[in-house]
């Protein structure tokens, strides 16, 4: 560093991609982090279970590293938390809902031991190293969401996180323009907004407007509604609990995650749920159909999920009939869109109606990400002089950056991409160099074995193998047409004529124990087939090779 006053700004995910925010300040010896979030896999990198960012750049400073920032919940800001603290453990701020999602999340990793959680509240000021930090409330499709203004040598910095501007947010809790505003009137030195939704024009609608469906959903259907949205979506929960309330229903929540953090939620008093209201899922034959309303995760089709289970009648405590609503209360994930329609498929074979977001007025899900006009409202507030869009892909950061182009000529607008060294300096900014980024792939390990997870970098990969289960499937019987085949890869096992023909025959059964329709629903054949092999190769061999299924319809 040159000078006291020069900053090094460093994203080490979420820029010119999806998911996987996570971004460095550097500035007179120290660094803080913001952000620590994973990246869904697609359907292309089925064979992980999530990826995380690679840290190199913090490693190779570590010393520096005093703390990591939190702007909210979701998984794609928070999720890589387990993964990194291990190597970097600093302390960690957040709103309370963060932390509480946070501290769930190091329990089950049982990482909570060393762990130094810090609940800031709004407008709390953190110092730390060359930086304060102070957290200013933004609205978003998760409560109790904070942007940054970040402190530094070189000027202030705006990190907005991921938001939009509700201006009717069921908790009441408005996004905070009046602080946005005198920051700008102080002088901001850089803006970095959420470019996520920058392809929409004019407003995104407020989370009440999904009421209107949920309300006409409610009125009208005769059997069960299974409603499904992102986990840690409490305000749209808010709603279904109110509606079933309304409408006499019981509510039963599916999914380990989503009885986790309608859990939370509610201690913290973020979800307010009427007593009585809850019956266990195991109870839920018990009722009329007419009577209840089941929550449950997976709405992004998620082959082992609770949703995903009911749409192949693979679920223990009930089965879908015909009459029976289904509501997909969230977005489709790009690259999971194929996995979401062979999901409904399967319900619309069970008869069942189905609610999606298929652009049909009043909406069933709403973004929670700011579109064109208050993007432009935002950086008009700022009036920063250099402007940085993230969280997007570059598609989405050049349509934000064109926007703003528009607001004023001030603006000097920089695009960045993962790894991208930018430098504040006297002089200005620039791009001066590339950090070293990339993506780490992990292998969560079966459920037995929760806390077990191998980081799939280059070198594991090169320890541990490949393993591509072969099978060739008949498109019109669902049946095998040949026996299958497994293949190995750079894997030195001991008795490998024993393990491949036990593998083979594993495999059949595997496939003959699934149904038809499972068979034909390649996200949910290849992650049994996984699942199945993963554990027997880790008992045979206490190896976790790399599985990737491959699947022929002939
Ligand atoms: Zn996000
Ligand atoms: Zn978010």
């Amino acid at each position: 560093m040159e000078t006291d006053q020069t900053l090094e700004v460093v994203a080490l995910g979420g820029l010119g991609e999806f998911g996987m925010h996570m971004m460095a300040f550097r500035s007179g010896g120290s660094i803080i982090v913001v952000d620590a979030g994973i990246m869904f896999p697609d359907e292309e990198l089925l064979g992980v279970d999530i990826i995380i960012p690679d840290i190199t750049y913090l490693l190779e400073n570590k010393s520096e590293v005093k703390a990591i920032f939190l702007t909210h919940g979701h998984e794609d800001h928070i999720g890589a938390l387990p993964f990194i603290l291990p190597y970097i453990n600093v302390p960690l701020y957040g709103s309370s809902f963060t932390m509480a999602l946070v501290k769930n999340k190091l329990e089950q990793h049982g990482l909570m031991g060393e762990a130094q959680l810090h609940t800031v509240k709004e407008k709390e000021q953190i110092s730390t190293g060359s930086f304060t930090v102070q957290f200013f409330r933004v609205t978003h499709s998760i409560v109790d969401a904070f942007a940054l203004a970040i402190k530094t040598p070189a000027g202030t910095i705006i990190h907005t996180g991921d938001f939009k501007i509700d201006p009717t947010p069921l908790d009441g809790k408005k996004f905070d323009l009046h602080t946005l505003a005198a920051y700008g009137e102080q002088g901001v030195l850089a803006l970095f907004s959420d470019s996520t939704n920058a392809e929409h024009s004019g407003y995104t609608a407020s989370e009440r407007s999904v009421n209107d469906r949920f309300e006409s959903i409610f009125r009208t259907s005769t059997g069960r509604i299974v409603l499904s949205c992102f986990t840690s979506s409490i305000p749209r929960l808010q709603l279904v609990v109110d509606q079933a309330k309304h409408y006499g229903r019981l509510i039963s929540f599916l999914g380990r995650r989503m009885l986790e953090n309608t859990e939370t939620a509610a201690e913290l008093g973020f979800l307010k749920i009427p007593p009585g209201l809850v019956i266990r899922a195991k109870d839920i034959r018990n009722y009329p159909r007419e009577k209840l309303c089941v929550v449950a995760g997976g709405c992004q089709g998620e082959p082992m999920s609770a949703l995903s289970r009911l749409a192949l009648d693979d679920h223990k405590d009930f089965k879908i009939d015909q009459g029976d609503t289904i509501v997909l209360s969230a977005r489709q994930i790009p690259g999971n869109e194929r996995a979401i329609g062979r999901m409904m498929d399967h319900f619309y074979r069970r008869r069942a109606e189905i609610y999606y977001a298929d652009g049909s007025q009043p909406p069933v899900h709403v973004s929670g990400h700011a579109s064109e006009e208050e993007l432009k409202l935002v950086v008009s507030l700022a009036k920063p002089r250099y402007f940085i869009p993230i969280h997007g892909t570059y598609r989405q950061l050049h349509r934000h950056a064109k926007l703003v182009e528009k607001t004023s000529a001030a603006h000097k607008i920089i695009m960045a991409e993962t790894g991208d060294i930018v430098r504040f300096g006297p002089a200005g900014a620039e791009i001066t160099g590339k950090a070293p980024v990339g993506r780490v792939l992990i292998d969560e390990g079966s459920l037995e074995e929760v806390a077990e997870f191998v980081i799939r970098d280059r070198r594991h990969i090169s320890e541990d193998g490949i393993i591509l289960p072969i099978i060739a499937i008949n498109k019109k019987t669902g049946m095998l047409e040949v026996p299958p085949e497994i293949v190995f890869r750079g894997v030195a096992f001991a008795e490998e004529e024993r393990l491949l023909a036990e593998s083979k025959l594993m495999l059949t059964e595997t496939i003959s124990g699934a149904s038809v329709e499972e068979r034909g629903d390649w996200t949910v054949i290849k992650e049994k087939i996984r699942k199945d092999l993963k554990k027997f190769f880790y008992k045979q061999t206490a190896k976790r090779p790399f599985i990737l299924p491959v699947i022929l319809e002939i």
